[in-house]
This record gives C-alpha cells, structure tokens and sequence, in this order.
C-alpha cells in the first residue's frame, strides 16, 4: 500500500464523518463475498442468480473468480444522486466493504489492523472515530469462509473458476436459509412462551 493509506491498530481513531459525497462508489468495483450476494440479491427480491450480470459481475484473475458489483457510466449501479447528496439504493444490504470503508480490511485473517483511505472527502473532521472492529470481523469471517470454499473446488477439486464462484454462492445460499429458519423458529418458541 502507498502512502495514500494509514495503518491503524484497535485502539487508534481517525477524524472521519461521512458527508455522503458519494466519491467512494465512483471507480474501482467493490470487491464482494458469496454472502454479500446473498443479502442483496435477498434485499432486492430475487433469487442470486437474478443479480448476477445485472449487478454483480466476475474478474477472473490467477485462476480465481473475483465477483464485484457492476459499474454504470464508471460508478456504482446502486448509486443515485439527489439534492447534492448521494444515495445507495441498497443501502440496508450493502457490501460489508461498503460498510467498513475509509476503512480498508487489511488481511482477513488479521480482525484488529485496518488501512485508513486518505482519498476519503470526510477525513479531517472534527469527530474522532475508531474503525468499525466488530464490522471487520464480520468481514473476516466472511471472507475466510468465502476464499476457502473457492480455493478447495478450484485448486483441489478442479473446478472452473466461474463455476467454482457458483457453487459457493449457492453453498451460502443454503447456509443463510438454514440460519433464517433457526431464527424464524427461535421466535416461535419464545412467542409462544
Ligand atoms: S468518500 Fe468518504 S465522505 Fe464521501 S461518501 Fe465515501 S465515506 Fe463518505
Ligand atoms: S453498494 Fe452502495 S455504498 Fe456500496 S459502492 Fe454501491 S452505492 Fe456505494
């Protein structure tokens, strides 16, 4: 990383408040995990496969399958602009990158080490904020469970990268309808005490 970007360690803050500029989706894609998808494509009403190409798209890269959201006219396809200020029309079920940024994941296996962007337009506030450590762990998470399931049917199992993305999008799919269906049955036996 160049001098554009700060290291910080739990316990640093940065001065940062967002202005909703919205210069942070505008240019290179947002890099997304198979559970990124899922939220959205949730979010949006439609099954996964619904999204991809129209919003979620793949760079294959070293023989893997990275998928980031779709850009239209260089920014964004989920960015609006109103009254000067901009607007993500997910913004519920926005990517955790998103969510995380200025701040920047700085290896998924490291939860306490960001990378501040000093492109940021909201950096020199008067408010001091720590990084969002419980979102990057999140993101970790995520992320280990993504690359690793992607590694295995690649390099392991042979798979094409575009199809080994597929599948692990599918895998999450299913993990996160197991999960909603706990919680949905969790709140029936409680609601029912
Ligand atoms: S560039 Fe910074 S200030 Fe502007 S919308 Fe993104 S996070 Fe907020
Ligand atoms: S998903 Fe939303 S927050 Fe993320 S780059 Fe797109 S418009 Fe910006």
């Amino acid at each position: 990383m160049s001098g554009e970007y700060v290291k910080l360690r739990v316990g640093d803050k940065a001065r940062f408040e967002c202005l909703r500029c919205g210069r942070c989706c505008i240019g290179p894609n947002v890099g997304l995990t198979a559970f990124d998808i899922c939220r959205i494509s949730r979010f949006l009403g439609l099954d996964w496969k619904g999204v991809k190409g129209r919003y979620v798209v793949a760079v294959v890269a070293d023989m893997m399958a990275i998928p980031v959201l779709r850009d239209k006219g260089g920014r964004c396809v989920f960015l609006e602009f109103e009254g000067g200020k901009s607007t993500c029309t997910i913004y519920p079920a926005r990517p955790i990158r998103c969510r995380l940024y200025p701040f920047i994941p700085y290896s998924p296996s490291d939860e306490h080490t960001v990378y501040l962007d000093k492109h940021c337009l909201g950096l020199n506030a008067h408010i001091y904020t720590e990084p969002p450590w419980e979102t990057l762990k999140k993101y970790c998470s995520e992320a280990k469970q993504h690359y690793s399931k992607l590694y295995k049917l690649i390099f392991r199992e042979g798979c094409e990268p575009l199809e080994a993305l597929e599948k692990v999008i599918e895998d999450v799919d299913e993990l996160l309808i197991k999960q909603s269906h706990v919680q949905d049955n969790l709140y029936f036996k409680q609601a029912s005490k």
